[in-house]
């Protein structure tokens, strides 16, 4: 009999974790507690280690057909539109950029559509010796295994690390947007205290997101769309082009937390992957990234270690908690940095930007970021 495992959440980590288990012959069940799986209107890119966990999941191609090569970091820019950094022509990237919806699909397509159930929140998990039990209301499904990757906001998290301090706001806060509009280079904006990003994602599609400092959380716009507008009034094109092709009523906007670092990723037969373990900054682009190395890690210590669940879940604990909960803090610090408004800081940061010239700044963010990019995957067999 095939072990088989209740993933919680079907979110990029939820349905990397099925799709890993399923290249080691385990058998899943994908509970979600949205109607329907999906994802947020919006963008994100993929480094290569990202890309190298998908490859390992089998999915490499629908990923890269999926993907857009994104150059942004590669051009910095002033709000008034001169280049701090340009991208040369000939410049190649290692990154991709996704619609969100795009990628997510790409894993949801590597599942089997029976191992899915929407519409199921988890309310409850008990342990066995052998085994572990987890309740949607009245419904309940036993397996030999929990993959927790229920987000920022884990009820898993939330019922067996009591102890746990929930998702920490330092004080950044996001709005984004799908844009349509043909024509437009990819590029990073820096402003004092805010910055906006522009990314392609294929088909017509740019994904933006502008970045600000925030006193508190939870401060709403009843038009959102306007409050961008009014933050980069001014800011050179083709800025406030994306906005003018932006629908309002589809921009997004979400205070961004993190986690403090939890003591273990494992309680039992249960083991937190993605957000819920390690949500992040955006300010890296590793979220979704290491939720993707989390589910091969995963998989590859549950095929090495075949029957004893527990030491396979140690292994990965070992692994990931380490990696992981350095990124959350450069994550944070990179954070914090972007949004600073602190005219010094902001104008000692665009100057040691400017002082690398245009052609060495891939060679050097590559060897910068090599600790996060390089990383290499286990092998996954079948
Ligand atoms: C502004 C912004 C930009 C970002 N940019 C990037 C980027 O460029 N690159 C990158 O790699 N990452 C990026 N990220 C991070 C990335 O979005 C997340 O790390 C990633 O989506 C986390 O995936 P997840 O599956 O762990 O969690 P989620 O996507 O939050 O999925 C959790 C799922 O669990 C479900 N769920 C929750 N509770 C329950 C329950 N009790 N029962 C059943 N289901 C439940 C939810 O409905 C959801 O579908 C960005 C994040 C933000 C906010």
């Amino acid at each position: 009999m095939p072990k088989n495992a209740l993933v919680i959440g079907g979110g990029i980590g939820g349905l990397a974790a099925a799709v890993g288990l399923r290249r080691i012959g385990w058998t899943a069940t994908v509970l979600e507690r949205r109607p329907e799986l999906g994802e947020v209107g919006a963008g994100m890119s993929q480094s290569p280690n990202a890309l190298r966990a998908l490859a390992e999941l089998g999915v490499a191609d629908e990923a890269r057909a999926a993907g857009v090569p994104f150059h942004g970091v590669f051009n910095l820019r002033t709000p008034s539109g001169g280049h701090i950094v340009r991208a040369l022509p000939g410049t190649t990237s290692p990154l991709l950029g996704f619609h969100r919806a795009d990628l997510h699909r790409v894993l949801m397509d590597a599942v089997p559509a029976e191992w899915v159930r929407t519409g199921a929140q988890v309310t409850a998990v008990r342990q066995g010796a052998d085994e572990v039990t987890v309740s949607c209301g009245a419904q309940e499904w036993t397996a030999d295994l929990v993959v927790a990757a229920d987000g920022v906001r884990s009820t898993v998290r939330h019922l067996l690390w009591p102890e746990a301090p929930g998702p920490r706001f330092w004080g950044n806060t996001v709005w984004r947007g799908i844009a349509h509009a043909d024509g437009i280079d990819a590029g990073m904006t820096l402003g004092r205290g805010q910055y906006f990003l522009a990314m392609p994602v294929g088909r017509g599609r740019v994904y933006w997101a502008l970045g600000a400092r925030a006193d508190r959380p939870a401060v709403r716009y009843d038009d959102e769309l306007a409050e961008v507008r009014r933050r980069v009034h001014r800011w050179h094109d083709p800025i406030p082009r994306l906005l003018d092709a932006t629908a309002p009523e589809a921009v997004l906007h979400h205070d961004i937390t993190d986690l403090d670092p939890l003591s273990g990723y494992v309680r039992g037969r249960v083991v937190l992957l993605g957000d819920a373990a390690h949500a992040m900054h955006p300010d890296m682009a590793q979220g979704a990234a290491q939720a993707l190395e989390d589910a091969v890690v995963l998989a590859a210590a549950l095929a090495e270690t075949a029957d004893d669940v527990p030491a396979a879940l140690a292994r990965y604990d070992g692994q990931r908690r380490p990696r992981t909960q350095t990124i959350v803090e450069q994550a944070r610090a990179k954070g914090l940095e972007s949004t600073s408004g602190n005219a010094v800081s902001y104008h000692l940061r665009t100057l040691a930007l400017r002082m690398v010239p245009s052609s060495r700044w891939p060679a050097l963010a590559a060897r910068a970021l090599a600790p996060v990019w390089d990383w290499t995957p286990p092998r996954l067999s079948r």
